[in-house]
């Protein structure tokens, strides 16, 4: 399994319009500027596979990225922007959440946040969702770099404990598109998945 061999496939509007449920797949979800772009392009050794920074509240897609017909990248549009109408909102989560239930080619789900603001609301939600559905999660504490090691330490212990409320497969780690720190911990535990 070769991250770099990741390429563009498609974008789609909503989880009805994602290729064909065959293979495996593990989705990239977080709040809007967790650092889920610049953690694909990382892992996958691509300056701009993801778009970084992207424009608040416009129309967000799904977008697919494949090593091959069988394996897939999942990159979930952004959530927690402020300016998002409710009604918006809560159409993307039951889609979502319907995602997670439903999607058999899904193997597990990373969630990123930033180290310095983790396990807000959204970030919870989602992965009570993916412990429902049964789904291995695996918390990426992003930027990593922002923070010396004595509380770049306390925080992984502190929201590693808090996953501990969840009841379910839900992994922890730092993770730095800067220092790369974590990258080969992130390519471990997706080779797990993709191979099961
Ligand atoms: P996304 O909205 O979750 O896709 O977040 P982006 O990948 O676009 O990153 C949001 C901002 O955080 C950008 O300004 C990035 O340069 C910055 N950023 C992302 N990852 C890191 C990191 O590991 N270290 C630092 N210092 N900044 C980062």
């Amino acid at each position: 399994l070769n991250f770099q061999q990741a390429t563009f496939l498609t974008s789609a509007p909503d989880i009805r319009a994602l290729p064909a449920d065959e293979g495996i797949e593990v989705a990239f979800a977080g709040r809007s500027n967790a650092g889920k772009s610049s953690a694909l392009n990382t892992l996958t050794r691509q300056k701009s596979l993801a778009r970084t920074s992207k424009t608040p509240g416009r129309t967000q897609l799904i977008n697919v990225f494949q090593m091959n017909d069988q394996q897939r990248l999942i990159d979930l549009p952004g959530y927690g922007f402020a300016k998002v109408p409710l009604a918006v909102k809560q159409k993307w989560q039951k889609a979502l959440s319907e995602y997670l239930i439903k999607r058999q080619s899904l193997q597990g789900l990373i969630v990123l946040m930033d180290i310095r603001h983790p396990l807000k609301d959204l970030d919870q939600d989602l992965i009570h969702w993916a412990v429902e559905s049964q789904l291995p999660v695996r918390i990426l504490l992003t930027k990593a770099d922002k923070l010396s090691p004595g509380p770049r330490k306390k925080a992984l212990l502190q929201v590693s404990e808090a996953a501990l409320a969840f009841m379910g497969d839900v992994q922890v780690q730092v993770f730095s598109s800067l220092s790369k720190q974590g990258l080969p911990e992130l390519e471990q535990a997706l080779r797990l998945w993709f191979n099961p």
